[in-house]
């Protein structure tokens, strides 16, 4: 199929090939088969995309000089970080005719301002290493998501990425005060303000965070420092049934207020996946139990511990959980935060996997599950929802496992209309399709089907303004 964008961008000849690489240096200009191939394969395999040449800027300059010849010539441009995204954003199309520009070279901290509370650093710092340099100034950087280590602070901006801290400190654009954007002609806007409050007019951060490359590449950005809390406590908890994940939800909320900074929930099929398939995991607790929620309170000293027992015990009384293993070292703590972590590749062990990043208002979670349930089980008979996710922020990544004996390859040709299927339930519950993850290739089509048609035309009027010529991520987000 060939989209409008593919006949606007064209593809670049042997000449301007070698213009594209004398502004990185050959070193950093990559048309080798192998070296490329990293890059153009999404971890889950759903995209894999061709280019001509993967350029790895070292500055802003660089970047901006890039993006300029690429307007003039009506070049496509694919920007990538860590090649972490889930939704083949990052990934250049088959057609083969749009370059890559990787910011991975781009990792300077330009600036930390501990008690002002903010950190200046460039788009291909990993997230980890961003969590790191926090702490090294006695500060607390808490976007948190499984995929730090690689994941880069531009891509986790670019898409608004989540993860599980967002309960307690919001999601990427809550932790950004500034970016340094370059624009598709090759201007660079520096928004790079350390500011809380500015109200200036239009808020053009806020129109680049989540915009998945598709409005101007971001090179660098301010972030928002919090205070290191100096204690937590961490327990994985058991609920006899569904009906007590929102009482136990609320009950938590009630009584740790803001030092309630992770409450994640998993199915108790979805556990057992984990343990049969993650080296070194075993089940903290007795017996089968349908649903587990991992919780973590932060606190000053002397606080946490109290505060999750108080807890525990008003939870276990009003009958709201069945059993909880509560960590006794840092050690503990990470032997529970594994059984979270490897939810995703457990997966993996079990056959084909249908997946869905989505949100519904918190209170509707379980009502979104009972429903969903049953819309797979109309699609495909015999298929196992494994939900987990982010529940205080009323984000289900409804994942959904095979039947044993069915072949992979047949379940997964059900993806778009298992999609469609689980998408309505969300549209009905008023819940949204993208929760984290963002659209890409992924939910392109799919964000038609359930958006008004104002809401496209208002999204389209941005993106023409600011790329007229259709350069950056052609067919990506939108058609
Ligand atoms: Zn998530």
């Amino acid at each position: 199929m060939t989209s409008t964008s593919d006949r606007r961008t064209k593809m670049p000849d042997a000449d301007l090939i070698a213009r594209f690489a004398a502004i990185v240096g050959a070193d950093h200009a990559i048309t080798d088969a192998a070296e490329q191939a990293p890059h153009l394969r999404e971890w889950r395999d759903l995209y894999v995309g061709r280019t001509p040449l993967i350029v790895k800027p070292k500055t802003t300059e660089e970047v901006a000089r890039l993006l300029a010849l690429a307007n003039a010539e009506g070049i496509g441009v694919v920007a990538q970080g860590g090649n972490t995204g889930l939704v083949g954003g990052q990934i250049p199309r088959e057609s083969g005719h749009e370059i890559v520009l990787s910011l991975t070279r781009m990792r300077r901290i330009r600036s930390v301002d501990a008690a002002g509370g903010t950190m200046t650093v460039e788009a291909g710092l990993t997230l980890a290493e961003a969590q790191v340099a926090a702490r090294t100034a006695g500060r607390l950087f808490p976007l948190s998501l499984a995929s730090e280590g690689s994941a880069t602070i531009g891509g986790t901006l670019a898409t608004n990425a989540g993860g599980v801290a967002v309960l307690a400190y919001g999601t990427a654009r809550a932790l950004v005060s500034g970016l340094e954007v370059v624009l598709a002609d090759g201007r660079v806007w520096d928004g790079l303000r350390a500011l809380k409050k500015d109200n200036t007019g239009y808020d053009l951060r806020d129109l680049f965070v989540g915009s998945e490359g598709t409005l101007g590449i971001i090179t660098a950005a301010t972030l928002r420092l919090f205070p290191q809390p100096e204690e937590r406590a961490t327990a994985f908890v058991a609920l006899p049934s569904l009906d007590e994940l929102l009482p136990f939800f609320q009950l938590a909320e009630a009584q740790a207020g803001g030092a309630l900074t992770v409450f994640e929930f998993m199915s108790g099929e979805l556990l057992s996946f984990v343990t049969r398939h993650i080296p070194g995991t075993r089940k903290p607790l007795a017996g089968e139990v349908p649903w587990y929620v991992l919780l973590e309170i932060s606190s000053a000293a002397g606080r946490a511990s109290p505060l999750l027992d108080e807890l525990l015990v008003k939870a276990a009384e009003g009958g709201l959980i069945s059993d909880a293993a509560v960590a006794t070292s840092l050690n503990q703590a990470a032997e529970l935060w594994r059984l979270r972590e490897a939810a995703s590749e457990a997966q993996k062990g079990e056959g084909g996997s249908i997946k869905h990043d989505v949100s519904v208002p918190v209170g509707r979670i379980p009502e979104f599950l009972v429903k969903a349930a049953a819309v797979v089980q109309r699609v495909c008979p015999g298929a196992r929802p494994v939900p987990f996710g982010h529940f205080g922020d009323g984000n289900v990544h409804y994942n959904v496992s095979q039947p044993p004996p069915m072949a992979r390859d047949a379940f997964l040709a059900l993806w778009e209309e298992m999609a469609r299927a689980v998408h309505d339930v969300v549209v009905s519950l008023g819940g949204s399709i993208s929760a984290e993850h963002g659209i890409g290739q992924l939910k392109r089509e799919e964000l038609v089907r359930v958006k008004s048609a104002v809401e496209i035309e208002l999204m389209q009027s941005i993106k023409g303004a600011l790329d007229p010529k259709g350069i950056l991520n052609p067919g990506k987000l939108l058609s």
